[in-house]
């Protein structure tokens, strides 16, 4: 932990270690300079299963309901704003890495197609209205569409765009941001002690 760093700088490079050790243990491992949006999609989707956000199917009861009476066997899955805020320090994390902007497969076409996708599913799932909500709101606009952020996400979101994505499936309770990336870097990488690995990938 390098507590010089602020919050954002430390997640993304959490975030971009993560992604890093995504692409080594991927079968067949994937080079850095050969990965496409389409590679990024899956990364997004892998990490759905450490997700803690409801998000209810067509046919549930409690679909459109955002504090629903009852349980339901619906799946969890990454909030839509912790994808959002993932995949904006991804991106700042591969130009800084030296890649090419042009390259970068976290600015995608598909991935944000991909991304708008999740955030109108989860919106009608969950029964919120994004675009009434974001025009209250006076934040002036991000690098990428990450206004409505505090919508999906609600008080998990901090307003630094630090939001972490959750991963440790520990049910109740918010674990620390750390604590999440840790235990998706065990899951990523067993046998490793979860312990952060060198950059090798960009050098
Ligand atoms: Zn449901």
């Amino acid at each position: 932990m390098l507590p010089s760093l602020s919050r954002y700088e430390s997640q993304k490079r959490r975030d971009w270690t993560t992604f890093g050790q995504y692409l080594k243990n991927h079968r067949p491992p994937l080079l850095l300079s050969r990965c496409s949006g389409a590679n990024v999609l899956e990364f997004l989707k892998y990490l759905d299963q450490f997700g803690k956000t409801k998000v209810h199917l067509h046919n549930c009861p409690f679909f459109g309901h955002l504090h629903p009476p009852g349980t339901c066997p619906c799946p969890l899955k990454q909030a839509w704003g912790s994808l959002d805020a993932l995949i904006g320090r991804l991106r700042a994390a591969f130009e800084e890495n030296g890649g090419r902007p042009e390259m970068n497969p976290f600015a995608a076409r598909a991935v944000r197609l991909y991304l708008k996708e999740v955030r109108d599913d989860q919106g009608k799932a969950r029964g919120i209205a994004y675009e009434k909500k974001k025009r209250k709101k006076s934040q002036p606009p991000r690098l990428h569409c990450s206004t409505a952020t505090q919508d999906i996400n609600g008080d998990r979101f901090k307003e630094d765009g630090s939001s972490s994505v959750s991963v440790s499936g520990s049910g109740l309770g918010e674990s620390s941001e750390s604590k999440g990336t840790m235990v998706l870097g065990n899951n990523l990488c067993r046998g490793s002690g979860g312990s952060m690995i060198p950059l090798s990938v960009l050098n």
